[in-house]
C-alpha cells in the first residue's frame, strides 16, 4: 500500500542540518497494523508526515499502491491526501469554535458531497467512536479521550485506506489510552490499515509489527 526505498530526510537550517531519516525501508502491507517506537528525536513524526505525503524526503522513492508518488499529477496526490489517508496527532488538532460535528465533517468540505450526505457520514463516524451523545457539544466541553474520538471520527469519516497516528494516546491516561487502541485494532479489524507511533510497549505489541528507529535509522 506504501513503500519507502532508501528514505532519507534532512533538514537544513542556516546554521545546523539535522539527518532526521537515514536509509529508510518499509512496506506497509494492506490490513497491516504497524507500530512505530522509539526515543524523542529519532524521527517518528518524520517518518509518518512522509508516509501521509505532508513532507517530502530529501532522498529515496515513495510507491503508494506500487505507483512512484512523482507518477501522480498534483490534482491527484492531494485527492490521495484527502481520501486515501487519515490523520491522528497527539494534541487532537480539533478546531475549538466548531462543534463536534463540524470538526468531523471537515475533510469531506473538499469534496462534492451534499451538506446533507456530510452531516449523514459526520454523525455514522461519531457514532462509531461511541460519541453519538456529544455532537452538538464543542470540543473544550470533552475529555481528552473524547477528543481523541473526535478526531478519529474527522480521520475515518472519508473512509479512508490507512490511517496515520502520531502518539494518538501519548496525552491521555492509560484507561483512555485504551480505550483510544481498541478503537484503533475495530477500525483495523474492518480492514483500515493503521500506522501509529507510540512510547507504549504493550500497545505495540497488540499491533502485528513493530518498526524501531534510534537516530533516524531502523533498528531490528
Ligand atoms: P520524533 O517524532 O521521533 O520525536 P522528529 O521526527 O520530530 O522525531 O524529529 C527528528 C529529528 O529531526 C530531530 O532531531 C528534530 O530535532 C529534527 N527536526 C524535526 N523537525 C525539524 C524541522 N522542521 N527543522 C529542523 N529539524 C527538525
Ligand atoms: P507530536 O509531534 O508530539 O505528535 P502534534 O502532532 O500535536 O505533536 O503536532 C506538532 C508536531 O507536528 C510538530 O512538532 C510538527 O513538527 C509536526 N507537524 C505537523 N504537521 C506538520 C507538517 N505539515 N510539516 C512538518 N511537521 C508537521
Amino acid at each position: 500500500m506504501i513503500t519507502l526505498n532508501n528514505i532519507e530526510k534532512v533538514y537544513q537550517t542556516s546554521t545546523i542540518e539535522t539527518l532526521a531519516l537515514n536509509n529508510i525501508n518499509i512496506d506497509i502491507k494492506k490490513g497491516e497494523f504497524v507500530s512505530i517506537m522509539g526515543p524523542s528525536g529519532c524521527g517518528k513524526s518524520t517518518l509518518l508526515n512522509i508516509m501521509g505525503l505532508l513532507d517530502e524526503p530529501t532522498k529515496g522513492e515513495i510507491l503508494i499502491d506500487q505507483k512512484h508518488v512523482e507518477q501522480y499529477t498534483d490534482k491527484a496526490l492531494a485527492l490521495l491526501r484527502n481520501q486515501k489517508i487519515g490523520f491522528i496527532f497527539q494534541s487532537f488538532h480539533l478546531i475549538n469554535d466548531l462543534s463536534v460535528l463540524d470538526n468531523v465533517e471537515i475533510p469531506l468540505l473538499y469534496r462534492n458531497s451534499s451538506a446533507q450526505s456530510r452531516r449523514d457520514a459526520a454523525r455514522e463516524a461519531l457514532e462509531k467512536v461511541g460519541l453519538s451523545n456529544r455532537m452538538k457539544h464543542f470540543p473544550n466541553q470533552l475529555s481528552g479521550g473524547q477528543k481523541q474520538r473526535v478526531a478519529i471520527a474527522r480521520a475515518i469519516v472519508g473512509k479512508p485506506d490507512i490511517i496515520l497516528a502520531d502518539e494518538p494516546t501519548g496525552n491521555l491516561d492509560s484507561a483512555m489510552g485504551n480505550e483510544i487502541l481498541n478503537i484503533l485494532l475495530q477500525l483495523n479489524a474492518e480492514g483500515c490499515t493503521i500506522v501509529m507511533v507510540t512510547h507504549d510497549e504493550s500497545m505495540a505489541k497488540k499491533t502485528h509489527r513493530l518498526i524501531r528507529l534510534f537516530d533516524g535509522t531502523q533498528v531490528y
